[in-house]
């Protein structure tokens, strides 16, 4: 199928975008297209303007500063993951972007697309979430920052203003020392993920794990943070156990129904195993010099 007839804008700057925004009834942001225009060709979304963001150089960058690395919306995700400044600040980033879709998607997919998206089964949504990223946003009345536990409010929705465009997301830089993992489980490579979970942990002179952060997709109508399961490793020795109990207290987070794809017992089950895997590697990576 072919879309229904838009008018389309080009702008290459900034301010004109958010201009041709604030002027239109029914626009949409086009930024890579890898999800846009298939919704747009299957008819899903009909809107009048289509703005292609594609010439804004300034929503292009990524650089550390500040203890976090910075990265503008029209970032390819493909640039991130090979760019070795953000790898050697959050290892993390890159292992979570492996597991998105395959190289020619993230050739031209954005990051400010993806998060702008909010699939639940998405792994850069989880990524922000569970890192308590920051997102930016920008409309006609200037900037404000959206932590990532504001940003997502449902499945494909967003506390973006129908006027504001993602301008930027902020991930931290991971402590020295600090261990960090990304693992999912689809049924083919590139698939959306049945689940995935993202975790970093910290370990203290004592031995006992002074800081861990936990988040998973595919189990809920947003990116989930498992903060029981925090609550649970934060204080305790990192051992086999503490983890498989992890993985067990987590499959109460899960919240979606059965689906086309699966039942909920099963993601359920999938989750339990993702989060014992996820913390048992992060754990071989604590101390480990970067
Ligand atoms: C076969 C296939 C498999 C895939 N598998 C996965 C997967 O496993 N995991 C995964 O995470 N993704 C997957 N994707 C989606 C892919 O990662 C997309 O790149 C991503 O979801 C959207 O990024 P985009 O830059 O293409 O955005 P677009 O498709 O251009 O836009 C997506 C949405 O975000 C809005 N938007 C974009 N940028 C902005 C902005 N700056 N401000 C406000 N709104 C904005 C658009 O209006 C649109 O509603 C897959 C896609 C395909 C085609």
């Amino acid at each position: 199928m072919k879309p229904s007839s838009f008018r389309y804008a080009v702008p290459t700057t900034l301010r004109a975008a958010i201009d041709i925004r604030a002027g239109a009834e029914d626009s949409v942001i086009l930024a890579g297209g890898q999800s846009l225009i298939p919704t747009m060709n299957f008819r899903l979304a009909n809107p009048e303007v289509v703005i292609d963001l594609r010439k804004l150089d300034e929503l292009n960058y990524l650089r550390v500063s500040g203890g976090m690395v910075r990265i503008g919306a029209m970032t390819r995700q493909r640039v991130v993951e090979e760019n070795t400044e953000a790898l050697a600040a959050n290892p993390l980033i890159r292992e979570t972007l492996t597991n998105v879709a395959h190289p020619a998607i993230r050739n031209r997919g954005t990051v400010g697309g993806s998060l702008a998206h909010a699939d639940p089964s998405a792994e850069l949504p989880t990524l922000l979430t569970t890192m308590r990223g920051v997102l930016t946003a920008q409309g006609p009345s200037g900037r404000r920052s959206i932590p990532a536990s504001e940003f997502f409010e449902f499945i494909f929705t967003t506390s973006l203003e129908p006027d504001e465009l993602l301008v930027e997301a902020a991930v931290p830089v991971l402590e020295p020392g600090e261990g960090w993992a990304f693992t999912e489980f689809a049924r083919r490579h590139g698939d959306y993920a049945v689940a995935g979970v993202a975790a970093t942990l910290r370990v203290g002179p004592d031995g006992l794990i002074s800081h861990a952060r936990l988040g998973a997709c595919g189990i809920s109508t947003v990116p989930a943070l498992l903060t029981d399961c925090e609550d649970l490793l934060t204080g305790q020795a990192p051992t086999a156990e503490l983890f498989a109990a992890a993985g067990r207290l987590a499959r109460d987070a899960v919240t979606v129904s059965d689906d086309s794809a699966t039942t909920k017992a099963y993601r359920q089950h999938v989750l339990a195993g993702l989060v014992d895997r996820t913390l048992k590697t992060a754990m071989t990576r604590v101390g480990v010099p970067r």
